[in-house]
């Protein structure tokens, strides 16, 4: 549809981007339409992986996953929960690491936030190898919480990412090979 063309024209790519043979998608051009940030939202909701009434937090991965969470859980009236790289939240928090192609990454929510019992709907730009949506589903199980699915703008398929999440209901709004 014209809506969809209009919401990819504002998708960069920039080839070799943090590092060579890396082609970075830039998702900013759209926060910055406010036509293209509505669409984005409206396809968002309109493609959820479960029904609004199966979750009661959307946790946003961070950076880009703040901008998606916060802006969904107030259009659907629901709580934001921010998972964000260790070392920038107050404490008590509680930690994830999870394994990169070199190293390691760890990912913190806050403790207390969340009721036990509560089921989240994570959120995220983009997923790549998984480790990070991974590491966030994790985090929550963690604190008695489930995730009850996941939310991305976009999947990159060849990394099998979904593959790592448990068969837990998941959309991508565009899927690259
Ligand atoms: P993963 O843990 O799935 O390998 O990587 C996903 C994380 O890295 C997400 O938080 C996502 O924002 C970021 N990321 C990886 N590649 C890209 C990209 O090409 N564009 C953007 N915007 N984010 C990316």
């Amino acid at each position: 549809t014209d809506d969809a063309q209009y919401l990819c024209s504002l998708i960069r790519t920039i080839p070799g981007f943090p590092a060579e043979g890396i082609n970075f998608r830039d998702f900013m051009p759209v926060f910055a339409d406010p036509r293209g940030h509505d669409l984005l939202l409206q396809a968002l909701i309109a493609d959820l992986p479960v029904d609004t009434n199966d979750f009661e937090f959307i946790a946003g991965l961070e950076a880009r996953g703040f901008l998606l969470g916060t802006a969904l859980a107030d259009r659907l009236n629901k709580g934001f929960i921010a998972v964000r790289k260790a070392g920038k939240l107050p404490p008590p928090v509680v930690s994830q690491s999870y394994d990169l192609e070199y190293g390691s990454a760890t990912m913190e929510i806050e403790e207390g936030l969340v009721p036990a019992g509560s089921r989240i709907l994570v959120i995220d730009d983009l997923i790549a190898t998984g480790g990070t949506a991974w590491a966030a589903m994790k985090l929550f199980e963690s604190v008695g919480c489930s995730v009850a699915g996941f939310s991305f703008v976009m999947e990159l398929q060849g990394l099998h990412g979904v593959s790592q999440l448990d068969n837990k209901p998941t959309s991508s709004l565009m899927v690259m090979p």
